[in-house]
C-alpha cells in the first residue's frame, strides 16, 4: 500500500486590506488525505496533526513495503489528469 499522507489547511476569505486586496485567513481546520484512501474532511487542526502522525506510524507498525507498482499507478494518474488541463 502506498501511503503519501497530505496536511490540507483550510482557509477562507477574510476582510480586504485597505488597498482592497482579498485576504485569507486559516480557520484553525485541516484535512488528511492519503492516496490509501484516508480522506478525514476539514477537521480541528490538532486532530488532524495526530491522525497524520497516527496514519505515518501505522504505516511502519505494519511493515508494508514501499511499493514502487503502487507509485507507478498514482504517477500515471497525475501525469493524465495534467494532460486534461
Ligand atoms: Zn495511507
Amino acid at each position: 500500500m502506498l501511503h503519501q499522507a497530505l496536511i490540507v489547511v483550510e482557509i477562507q476569505q477574510a476582510d480586504p486590506d485597505p488597498d482592497g486586496w482579498i485576504q485569507v485567513q486559516a480557520t484553525g481546520r485541516a484535512c488528511i488525505v492519503c492516496p490509501c484512501g484516508l480522506n478525514t474532511g476539514f477537521i480541528d487542526k490538532a486532530e488532524a496533526a495526530q491522525q497524520h502522525r497516527d496514519h505515518l506510524e501505522n504505516r511502519f507498525i505494519r511493515h508494508y513495503p514501499e511499493n514502487a507498482q503502487a507509485q507507478a499507478v498514482v504517477n500515471e494518474m497525475i501525469d493524465t489528469l495534467a494532460g486534461e488541463g
